[in-house]
């Protein structure tokens, strides 16, 4: 990861492991399970297999005292004496909570011969199938696998999940479970009927259930199914939501949340695969990525598609890079939404200057060097041309400039013409916030030469101001130099070196 530093968690790789297994629910209830060993880890085991409502046989010589006890009340079976291999006839499933190595072998050896399914506590390698680490909230349980990769990071990653669900989710849970049949027999058609429990669990009855109130969560449930009936069909909604600049943890909640709440998700050529792969996996992805000097989805057919999609009575997520309304064309999607009279919402993003700036180490402001900063673009000739170059020019404020790659001559000679100092420090960030980011430092007189050098490719973000001087010095120069370019570079400097 050149230029970046480490800025990345293992997380992406996780959601890829996670495939290794086939994750699935066992129904237990009345079926036969033996666990070998009768101590303290075999003990969890029994509870947990107790509680799924499994018959359970327990083989061990010796046991600890619970289990004993567990056995007289008849929860159990408990046979005192050595595994054997003729043991594993008959059962569903097998676990073997024991440290003796050969009593393993055995046992996994007869669960495969048998077709059981055996789990050797600890030793993924030799079981066919693994046990993930669990959230309960029961009826809700939330499984955690890191493919018997890293057990200890599952059981991290279980405990941040604990801490975000509220331990009320058991009873909205339950709550559910009695009002099932009777919201499936009145809302036969199977999309409303999951519009009304995304209301039920986002709306009133999920507030009422978290505050305590669980009679009024009951009475709210009868009156949202007496009015299911009469209610007119579900209008379609838009969230215009920003993806953030690359990084998928610089998502917003919201945007999360409306990401997972879509039935359609529409999104540019910016956002990222690691993002898109967050969305409900049956959401349907459209991509209207605009490339450059190519007429293909044009703005207005996107905003013909949006308006078609919500009056459809869709549910869709706009997604663009960075923040809608920063040089996203957010305000014309809006404006096409408002005019067709179909409600949407604008949820922020992290827009690429920000992104780009903090992941490089600059602060788009600072006390002594910038009391403000400007964010513009610098695409296409008529902008350039509206440029107010004067102001731009004026010394002690930042210019983070979008979409700058093609017009680096232009704005590089203006803003000199204009009276901004050639030494004046800039930055180029090149798909920044990402594991590819690149950071090529140097001063405005040098900007052409050296995105040519470098072979800066949009996305890139160009920081012109004192400012830009802060953080590591991340450039490639070694990989530049290594790559042939070092005469390029040293002859820019020498120049700017005689014209001063
Ligand atoms: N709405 C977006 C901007 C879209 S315009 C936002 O708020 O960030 C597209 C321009 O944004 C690119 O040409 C580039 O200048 C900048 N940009 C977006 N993502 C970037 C990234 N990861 N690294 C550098 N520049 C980026």
């Amino acid at each position: 990861m050149e230029g970046c530093g480490a800025r990345y968690s293992g997380y992406w790789s996780i959601l890829v492991t996670l495939v290794d297994y086939f994750p699935a629910f066992l129904d237990l209830r009345g079926r036969s399970c033996l666990l070998i060993g009768a101590r303290e880890i075999a003990l969890r085991k029994a509870r947990l297999l107790l509680a799924a409502g499994a018959q359970l046989t327990v083989v061990a010589p010796q046991a600890s005292a619970e289990i004993e006890d567990l056995a007289t009340r008849g929860a159990l079976r408990y046979l005192a004496r050595k595994f054997r291999p003729s043991d594993v006839t008959g059962q569903w499933l097998v676990i073997c909570a024991t440290d003796v190595v050969s009593v393993q072998r055995d046992a996994a050896q007869a669960a495969g011969q048998a077709g059981v399914f055996c789990n050797l506590v600890d030793d993924a390698d030799h079981s066919s199938y693994i046990t993930p680490a669990i959230v309960d909230r029961g009826p809700v349980v939330v499984a955690v696998s890191s493919g018997g990769a890293a057990p200890v990071l599952a059981r991290q990653i279980r405990a941040q999940i604990e801490s975000l669900l509220p331990a009320t989710v058991a009873q909205l849970a339950s709550l559910a479970r009695e009002w099932r049949d009777r919201v499936h027999a009145r809302v036969g058609d199977l999309l409303r009927r999951r519009y009304f429990w995304e209301s039920v669990f986002e709306g009133r009855v999920a507030r009422q259930i978290h505050r305590g109130a669980i009679g009024a969560a009951h009475e709210t449930m009868q009156d949202m199914l007496d009015d299911e009936s009469s209610a007119p069909r579900r209008r379609g909604e838009a969230w215009l939501a920003g993806a953030g600049p690359g990084d998928p943890e610089l998502l917003t909640l919201k945007a999360l949340q409306a990401m997972q709440a879509a039935d359609v998700i529409v999104h540019d050529r910016l956002v990222p695969e690691q993002v898109l792969s967050l969305a409900r996996r049956d959401a349907r992805q459209i991509s209207v990525g605009k490339t450059p000097g190519c007429r293909k989805n044009r703005q207005e057919d996107i905003n013909a598609l949006l308006v078609d999609l919500v009056a459809s009575g869709k549910r869709v997520c706009r997604l663009k890079g960075g923040d809608p309304f920063i040089f996203g064309r957010g305000g014309e999607e809006a404006a096409a939404l408002e005019a067709a009279g179909l409600p949407y919402q604008v949820i922020p993003g992290i827009t690429a200057a920000a992104g780009c700036a903090a992941y490089a180490g600059i602060p788009l402001t600072h006390r002594d060097l910038a009391q403000s900063v400007v964010l513009l673009t610098a695409h296409g000739k008529d902008s350039v041309d509206r440029l107010d170059w004067p102001s731009l020019a004026r010394d002690r404020q930042t210019l983070a400039v979008y979409m700058a790659v093609r017009r680096f001559p232009e704005l590089m000679n203006k803003l000199i013409e204009h009276g901004r100092p050639a030494d004046t420090p800039i930055a180029i960030i090149e798909q920044g916030t990402t594991p590819n980011q690149r950071v090529i430092r140097g001063n405005l007189g040098q900007l052409t030469l050296l995105a040519e050098a470098y072979h800066v490719e949009a996305p890139a973000m160009l920081i012109i101001g004192a400012v830009a001087n802060f953080g590591e010095i991340l450039t490639t120069l070694p990989s530049a130099m290594a790559g042939g370019h070092a005469a390029a570079v040293n002859s820019a400097i020498q120049q700017i070196a005689n014209n001063q």
